[in-house]
């Protein structure tokens, strides 16, 4: 590496933030020089849909932890603190919780009610800003290309860089460029976000539990989540494998559902619907993440199975980083420092899948929550909350009598 290292970080949601953010500090520790370039197009100060990033804005246990551990405390931006998970089975309804969990919403960029709402991506993006090593480019990058470095087009001009971090999220059109390198974009499954006036609520439906509502009977849609935000709701619908973009006529069936459910009112008005988009998650690890002087980070790298991804982002981010200031940024050198961690992270992928797939066959099995055992309700909350990697969940579970009691108890 020569004296001082340009970086380009694309994206500055949580994992190019906190990527700027550890890589600024590590640096500092082992007196390295790294000149940080955030490349952002979005304005999270700004209210409006093309300002968001598109995720229902949970914030578990563990995140909120490792939050405070490195001194970024997210109270301006809490919604709402969560009790627990409520779950649907048929007419059954069970409260996971465990006693106080430090379980939040928020709203990732301003949200659409409240102008004074604060956003959980400009706190991070803020705490990145405060390094003096760290500047942004409020500007969407629309090409990269290799050639001894890296060259970035942004806004009509070129930049040069040494080292580029990828941290677009998986939505992002520049991923495709990157196959040239031999990268390969995860597999991903629609979902659609609803931001719903707090009105459409029952009024017995309490406002501080995420309702969990796995779907039956719909072509496109698996699960239908509730998540309780200070002065609105976000529901949030995930897709089935292979299925299309969930429309609004789907969403508006869950809706209705909800609301023959006793969740939502009688008197449902589709005015009740603030805004809506269509993000695609991603359900499986990226191929070839690492080039010379090139890591994908986050969510275009590796995630977590349906939950949890923002935790992820941190600790991709973080690991990334002592990999880039430890060994260096030739690909031999990333590989080195962060394929192991990789590995770990991608696999628990498919444990992930596989209790995803133990958790639907609960859907014909709502007889579970009458009496359930506590290795039972322990390992759904533990599946809810991502207090566990899936790795560890599968191994509490392999006993024969829990596999008999969620496939034909
Ligand atoms: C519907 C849905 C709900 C979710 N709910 C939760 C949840 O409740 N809790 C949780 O922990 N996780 C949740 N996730 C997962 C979580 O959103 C992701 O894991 C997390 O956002 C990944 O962070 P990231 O920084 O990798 O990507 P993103 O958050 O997608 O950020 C990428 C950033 O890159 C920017 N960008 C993209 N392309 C360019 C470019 N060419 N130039 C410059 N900037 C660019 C974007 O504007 C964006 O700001 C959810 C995901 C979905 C789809």
């Amino acid at each position: 590496m020569g004296s001082i290292v340009r970086v380009a970080i694309i994206g500055a949601g949580p994992a190019g933030s906190l990527a700027a953010i550890f890589l600024s500090d590590y640096a500092k520790r082992k007196r390295k020089t790294f000149e940080i370039t955030l490349y952002e197009g979005k304005d999270f100060k700004k209210k409006g849909q093309c300002n968001c990033n598109l995720c229902a804005g949970v914030i578990s246990n563990n995140l909120h932890q490792e939050l405070n551990d490195i001194g970024i405390d997210m109270t301006k931006t809490i919604q709402c603190k969560v009790a627990g998970y409520r779950l649907y089975l048929g007419c059954e309804s069970i409260l996971l919780s465990k006693n106080d969990p430090n379980i939040f919403t928020v709203n990732r960029a301003k949200g659409p009610v409240d102008a004074s709402a604060h956003s959980f991506d400009q706190l991070l993006l803020d705490e990145a800003l405060r390094r003096k090593d760290v500047s942004l480019k409020r500007r969407y990058v629309s090409s990269l290309h290799h050639d001894q470095g890296w060259s970035l087009s942004c806004g009509g001009k070129e930049y040069r860089h040494d080292l580029v971090i990828v941290a677009t999220g998986v939505n992002s059109p520049i991923l495709k460029q990157l196959e040239r390198t031999g990268y390969k974009r995860p597999d991903t499954l629609w979902t659609r976000l609803v931001e719903l006036k707090e009105d459409v609520l029952h009024p017995d439906t309490r406002r501080d539990e995420i309702h969990v509502l796995p779907v039956q009977n719909m072509k496109d849609v698996d699960y239908a989540i509730l998540i309780p935000k200070k002065r609105h709701l976000t529901l949030n619908l995930v897709g089935k494998k292979g299925a299309l973009q969930i429309g609004m006529s789907d969403v508006w069936k869950v809706m209705v559902m909800m609301s023959e459910r006793g969740l939502f009112r009688h008197d449902l008005k589709k005015d009740s619907i603030l805004c809506s988009c269509s993000p695609m998650t991603s359900v499986s690890a990226a191929k070839n993440p690492i080039s010379d002087g090139l890591i994908m980070l986050g969510d275009a790298g590796v995630s977590r199975y349906l939950k949890n991804g923002l935790l992820i982002a941190l600790l991709s981010a973080r690991q990334a980083s002592r990999t880039i200031v430890d060994y260096g940024i030739s690909k031999k050198e990333l590989k080195r420092g962060y394929l192991r961690f990789y590995r770990r992270l991608a696999s628990d992928m498919s444990y992930g899948r596989f209790l995803f797939w133990c958790f639907e066959k609960m859907k014909n099995r709502p007889a579970i929550l009458k009496k359930p055992k506590k290795e039972i309700l322990d390992m759904l909350w533990d599946l809810h909350t991502g207090n566990l990697s899936y790795k560890e969940i599968f191994f509490s579970m392999i006993r024969p009598k829990i596999f008999w009691k969620i496939f034909f108890g």
